[in-house]
């Protein structure tokens, strides 16, 4: 089973990096360096409520600050560093700057109902997860209500019991789970009802073509569906235009990020235009 989702690992990085070993080379050095450095930087992507345009919170996504070479994004060297076990090395990073950042702004008087960290599926294979959060919370003084933690469906079900117990210990310390790019990995209904989740995030690739693809209209439809039956938040990832946002609120689906509102940006930026603000929807024009 983790060998299989190792393989799933190997296969993307090898898409995304068989141009050559150079290429490679070169890219883990850069990462090794930002890692020892200060290199890496955290951008801010709002959660907008569907309903209200109201600002909720924001996904905090992780950059490499620029440095003359290439843009280079997670998608990108996320597989690198959890293929050469750099991995941990960054998420404590992560949710360390995130924490902090999230205290600053609450002691500024700036609030919001959560923030969101990605967790990578490598770093919860490796151990050590809930101890690193649970020090971090505690060092920076960051209400764990306020933190929601993503994971992705395939970075779990494979692993049965073991993920249960993980996601409750997890769950033990105050924080929100989420899943990520929900309908993508190898859905099953029966862990959905016992995971201490309490929202469900639908991947890009079932909104982008939104509202006139019937299949994506229909298995989003159902997606909000089953978390509302379940009880669980729902999300839509990557909402680009007002016509999807209408139908999702129409659906009835609570929250959206996407360019229609803003692309992730710099957490000042994030404070400034964002904190305590709304995203404005204009009725759509025919
Ligand atoms: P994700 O967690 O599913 O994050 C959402 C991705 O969709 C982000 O890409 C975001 O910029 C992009 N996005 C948001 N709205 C739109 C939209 O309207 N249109 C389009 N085309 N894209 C949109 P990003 O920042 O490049 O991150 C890619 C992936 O890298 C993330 O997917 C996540 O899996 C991973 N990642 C990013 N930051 C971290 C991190 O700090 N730790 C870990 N472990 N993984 C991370
Ligand atoms: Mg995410
Ligand atoms: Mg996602
Ligand atoms: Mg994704």
């Amino acid at each position: 089973q983790a060998k299989h989702a190792g393989r799933n690992t190997f296969r993307f990085y090898q898409e995304a990096f068989t141009r050559s070993a150079d290429a490679r080379l070169s890219l883990e050095s850069r990462l090794r360096r930002a890692l020892e450095g200060d290199g890496f930087e955290m951008y801010y992507q709002p959660f907008v409520d569907v309903a209200s345009g109201r600002i909720v919170g924001a996904e905090a996504l992780v950059r490499l600050k620029p440095d003359g070479g290439p843009y280079i994004g997670p998608a990108e060297f996320i597989p690198l560093l959890e293929e050469s076990g750099l991995i941990f090395e960054l998420g404590t990073w992560v949710q360390r700057r995130v924490c902090r950042q999230g205290r600053e702004w609450l002691d500024q008087g700036l609030d919001f109902e959560r923030l969101a960290v990605n967790l990578s599926a490598e770093e919860v294979r490796r151990g050590g997860v809930v101890e690193r959060l649970r020090d971090i919370l505690a060092e920076t003084g960051f209400p764990a209500a306020k933190l929601e933690i993503e994971i992705t469906e395939s970075g779990l079900i494979h692993r049965g019991a073991e993920a249960l117990a993980f996601l409750h210990e997890l769950k033990g310390l105050g924080v929100q789970l989420a899943i990520d790019d929900f309908g993508t990995g190898y859905s099953s209904l029966a862990y959905l009802k016992r995971f201490p989740v309490s929202k469900l995030k639908i991947d890009r690739s079932f909104i982008s073509d939104l509202p006139d693809d019937h299949s994506d209209a229909q298995l989003t439809t159902t997606i909000i569906e089953l978390a509302r039956n379940l009880g669980l938040q729902v999300l839509a990832e990557g909402v680009e235009t007002d016509a999807q946002r209408a139908f999702l609120a129409e659906r009835g689906c609570d929250v959206y990020q996407g360019y229609l509102c803003s692309p992730p940006v710099a957490a000042a930026q994030f404070a400034e235009r964002f904190l305590g603000a709304s995203c404005q929807h204009w009725p759509a024009r025919d």
